[in-house]
């Protein structure tokens, strides 16, 4: 559609449809923002790796999309549900999202989706992720470190610019203080960039630092399993990483954010997702 500051739309602030409020937002960057929206009635269970979808009425359009939770279930009732989202500029729903005050009436359905963790899988769990593909790993490791089973993992998180790496502190935390038994490796994908200045990490595309890392690691289709989630470009070059490596195709596990090869669709007729 438009970017935030052009956007005109007109968001109904009330709709027989709305069951949920936006609780509360923190800005991270201009375009990375996390969002907590809760029901207002009792929160709907969900898994770590599943989604909702969100949205409002613009124009008298329900406008929504869905959005990997990185809350724990336990939270929802209280927090709400967080997601972390990136402002795509030409975008549909996030110049919307972007323009909500805090205390808006929202409507979420869900949850759905089945990047699910395998049950009592003591692999380590590659986790791989570009921009805000991290978010369904986060609530995973959160989940696990409440019912304190957590799972050995090495986080992967593919970004332009070290300023978009969410969760970073959080994750660099965890392995710190040994909290959660994780190996967190970033990356940034323009290291000449003035705002890369003082970067000392890893350089490149996540799928592109993917086998040198299996190598260092020791990591075999016999001693770990793959997530991969975000961009489908990424996916699908990080998965065929793996499977030549000899990972089957069941242990290697996808979430594709949009269809390969799509851009933002402007004000494209029919670009509403349909309630279902
Ligand atoms: C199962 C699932 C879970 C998702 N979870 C998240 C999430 O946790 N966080 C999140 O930011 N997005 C997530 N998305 C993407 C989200 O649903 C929207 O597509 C995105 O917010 C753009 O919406 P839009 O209406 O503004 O753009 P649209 O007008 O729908 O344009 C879509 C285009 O925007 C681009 N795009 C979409 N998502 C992103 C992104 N995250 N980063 C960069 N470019 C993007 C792609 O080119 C895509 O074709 C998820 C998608 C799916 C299918």
């Amino acid at each position: 559609m438009t970017d935030v500051a052009e956007d005109s739309r007109t968001i109904a602030r009330d709709a027989p449809q709305y069951n949920a409020s936006l609780v509360r937002r923190e800005d991270a960057t201009e375009s990375l923002a996390s969002f907590w929206v809760r029901f207002d009635g009792d929160p709907t269970p969900f898994e770590p790796g599943q989604y909702m979808t969100i949205g409002v009425f613009a124009e008298g359009k329900l406008m929504q999309r869905p959005y990997s939770v990185a809350s724990s279930p336990r939270v929802a009732g209280s927090d709400g549900y967080e997601f972390y989202v990136r402002l795509v500029n030409g975008g549909q729903f996030t110049p919307l999202l972007w323009r909500l005050p805090e205390g808006h009436p929202m409507r979420m359905i869900g949850p759905k989706g089945k990047f699910l963790l395998e049950p009592e899988d003591d692999r380590t769990h590659i986790f791989i992720s570009s921009g805000t593909g991290n978010a369904p790993f986060i609530s995973m490791m959160r989940e696990l470190l409440a019912v304190d089973r957590p799972r050995r993992a090495v986080f992967l998180n593919g970004v332009s610019y070290q300023r978009d790496l969410g969760y970073r502190d959080l994750v660099e935390g965890w392995q710190q203080n040994g909290e959660y038994p994780v190996t967190y490796i970033p990356t940034v994908s323009r290291p000449r960039d003035p705002s890369n200045v003082g970067w000392s990490g890893r350089t490149g595309r996540v799928e592109a630092i993917l086998a040198p890392v299996l190598d260092e690691l020791a990591l075999t289709p016999d001693n770990s399993i793959a997530y991969i989630c975000g961009n489908p470009d990424m996916i699908l070059s990080a998965e065929e990483t793996l499977l030549a490596r000899g990972y089957p195709e069941p242990q290697v596990k996808k979430e594709l954010y949009w269809p390969k090869g799509k851009e933002p669709r402007g004000d494209a007729p029919g670009a509403a997702i349909s309630d279902e």
